[in-house]
């Protein structure tokens, strides 16, 4: 199938052109002719799937139709949020680059930095609006933005967006929506909550889904090494001895553990930098900036934060920790190796988290290469499945409770107070 398949219209095949895509990915052949069909979607897609264009691309094309038919001011006809602010200027950028030879305009709000540009923006009028849900609702309850307008209306990376603590901010700017109006609703995983959240949203969704979550490409070769807790930090240098190693995204499950990380790196010498929500968007930026010009050997970065950033031709990908969501590991290896290009995905696991080790194994139904070349191999023993199941359920218990009782104490009308932090 091509683009001209899909009957997009001339500006954005020849936008297309410029970005070089040649055919449009599985999503985007499932989902674009729903959308220009005006169905509402219920989309199950990961980061890295082409999911962005799926919903850009046919969101342009219905709009500048309904340009020709308006005229007078721009106002907001189609919202996209998205949990991060690196998702956000991702998806801006996307709706710029695909738009480019349309009249439309668009600009992205995020919070953690002034509001004072972002607000001169809205003021000049914008006809699509990008945003994270705590800058929206703020800005929304200053004035500066009405939602009355909105015909296409974009949820994405749904299941991050409850994981970070946004359902209230959801809901709020949900009772702001228009009745009439198309939805498109994208999570890579569908858990309970996320459908009933959906079922609040779409009206008769289609369903779309690509690449269950449980599969890892096959271009990415898995790795693992075990060891002491004690050991991880003289392992990781033993692995960076290799030369190999060019350029590394390293996860880390915590943003202290991340900026621990960088510490040691710093003093062994090896260029590096964290992203994490405590970092300043700036600081984000400029990190992301130099790993990309290659200034940088090793980004480290929480999952959160990893989310939606695209570094090209990204070859290997380290586990500092591994994730008590097997979900997660899929995702952030699927950081690697993308768009068919080779990729090398190395779990380092301390005894604590060989049980996750098992839970992935399940998920991806095959075994991770153990690395047996080893100098500091795991002799500490671990908890029991059991007793690490346990041990998790008490730590997502309070991690809630957490949530709740601050999300008490701060009042959830208070515009601004929740950032996205991690
Ligand atoms: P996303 O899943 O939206 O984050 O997109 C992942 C990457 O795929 C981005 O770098 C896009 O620019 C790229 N991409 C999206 N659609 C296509 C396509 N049809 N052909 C080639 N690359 C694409």
């Amino acid at each position: 199938m091509t683009f001209e398949d899909l009957k997009l219209n001339p500006a954005i095949l020849r936008a297309l052109k410029d970005q070089n895509y040649i055919a449009p990915t599985d999503i985007q052949q499932k989902s674009i002719p729903l959308l220009l069909n005006r169905e509402d979607v219920l989309g199950s897609a990961q980061t890295g799937t082409g999911k962005t264009a799926a919903f850009a691309i046919p969101i342009i094309q219905l709009m500048t139709e309904d340009q020709q038919k308006q005229n007078g001011k721009r106002k907001i006809n189609a919202l996209i949020i998205t949990p991060t602010r690196e998702l956000a200027i991702q998806i801006g950028e996307s709706f710029k680059a695909y738009g480019k030879y349309t009249n439309l305009k668009n600009t992205v709000i995020f919070g953690g930095v002034s509001q004072g540009a972002q607000t001169r923006v809205l003021r000049s009028g914008v006809d699509i609006l990008v945003a994270t849900p705590g800058r929206l609702l703020d800005l929304m309850n200053q004035g500066f933005i009405s939602l009355r307008d909105v015909k296409y209306f974009v949820l994405d990376e749904a299941d991050r967006m409850l994981d970070m603590g946004f359902i209230n901010d959801i809901n709020k700017i949900l009772a702001k929506l228009p009745r009439e109006k198309q939805s498109l609703f994208f999570s890579a995983t569908m858990p309970k909550n996320i459908l009933d959240l959906s079922n609040k949203i779409l009206v008769n969704p289609k369903k779309v889904a690509v690449n269950p979550v449980s599969s890892t490409a096959d271009t990415i070769q898995q790795q693992l090494y075990t060891t002491n807790q004690k050991d991880k930090n003289d392992l990781l240098l033993h692995i960076l001895d290799n030369p190999e190693l060019e350029q590394v995204l390293l996860f880390s499950r915590t943003k202290h553990g991340a900026d621990r990380i960088v510490r040691n790196l710093q003093k062994k010498k090896i260029k590096s930098a964290a992203i994490h929500g405590n970092k300043s968007q700036n600081q984000r930026q400029k990190a992301l900036k130099e790993f990309k010009a290659g200034n940088l050997r090793v980004l480290v970065a929480t999952d959160i934060a990893a989310r939606g950033i695209d570094i090209d031709k990204l070859r290997y990908v380290i586990n500092y920790d591994i994730p008590n969501e097997p979900e997660t590991y899929v995702h952030r290896i699927g950081r690697c190796g993308r768009a068919g290009e080779e990729g090398v995905s190395i779990s380092i696991s301390e005894p604590e988290h060989n049980a996750f080790i098992e839970d992935i194994e399940k998920l991806i139904k095959q075994k991770i290469k153990l690395v047996s070349n080893n100098p500091f191999p795991q002799t500490e023993k671990p908890m029991t499945h059991m007793e690490k199941k346990n041990w998790e359920k008490e730590k997502q218990r309070k991690k809630q409770e957490f949530f709740a009782n601050r999300n008490k104490k701060r009042g959830s009308d208070k515009p601004g107070f929740r950032r996205n932090k991690r």
